[in-house]
């Protein structure tokens, strides 16, 4: 199984991905979880992407792509992945779709998470996220037991910093002109699937359960 997650930040790519990912026993791939465990390291990679991220700019596409390939490449990746955040450029889809073809892999399918965007302004800014162990809560939608505690670890919970409400704005406008695109991209290749993404977290996953079933992924 390889699946591609697509969607404006706050669709609720990530959420899903782990869900999925438990089920299915691939690893949930997500980009900015890759970039914020470089910069929680101090790698030199961490310092440049944090550069981009705090900007609620995306990095390019030769920085991503390497740490993408470099991910891929390892053991618990053979079997598939759930892709979170990847690709996000028309080039970062081009490469990625060269890379497939050398290996002779196909997606499986490229599941469009699709929401209003007033939802997404309110999900990003109530997200909270656990520097620890990465679960994600929401202040309202989801919120832990004990208020700003992860039920998982019991580390303090963070807001990241690219989810305060100046930088939400300028990562839903790059969303609209960069990843968009990307959307008729995977439509003409016939792999695309779309997901109303308005409803409840446990809507969502049934409705991807379903859309999995179609394409000979039901599990179980
Ligand atoms: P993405 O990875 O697409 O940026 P997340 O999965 O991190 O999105 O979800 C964004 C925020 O919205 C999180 O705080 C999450 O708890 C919450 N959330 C996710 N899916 C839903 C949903 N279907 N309904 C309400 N809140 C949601
Ligand atoms: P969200 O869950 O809100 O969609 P992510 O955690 O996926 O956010 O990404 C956070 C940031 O990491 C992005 O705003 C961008 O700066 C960077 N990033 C993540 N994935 C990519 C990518 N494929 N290409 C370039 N930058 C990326
Ligand atoms: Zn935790």
């Amino acid at each position: 199984m390889r699946l591609v997650m697509l969607g404006a930040p706050g669709a609720g790519k990530g959420t899903q991905a782990d869900r999925l990912a438990e089920r299915y026993g691939v690893p949930h791939v997500s980009t900015g979880d890759l970039f914020r465990a470089h910069f929680r390291q101090n790698t030199e990679l961490g310092q440049t992407a944090r550069r981009y991220m705090q900007e609620g700019h995306l990095v390019p596409d030769d920085v991503t792509e390497a740490m993408v390939w470099q991910r891929l490449g390892e053991a618990d990746a053979h079997r598939g992945y759930i892709l979170d955040g990847f690709p996000r450029t028309l080039p970062q889809a081009e490469h990625f779709d060269a890379a497939l073809s050398a290996a002779n892999w196909r997606l499986s399918g490229v599941f469009h998470v699709e929401v209003d965007r007033a939802v997404l302004q309110s999900r990003l800014t109530g997200r909270r996220s656990c520097p620890e162990c990465k679960a994600t809560y929401h202040v309202q939608f989801d919120p832990p037991s004990v208020a700003d505690v992860c039920d998982q670890c019991g580390a303090r919970l963070v807001q990241r910093e690219d989810d305060r409400p100046e930088t939400v704005a300028k990562r839903l406008t790059v969303y609209h002109t960069e990843t968009e695109p990307l959307v008729q991209y995977y439509a003409r290749q016939g792999l695309l699937r779309t997901i109303d993404g308005n409803q409840s977290m446990d809507e969502v996953t049934a409705s991807l359960t379903e859309q999995l079933a179609l394409i000979g992924l039901a599990h179980d």
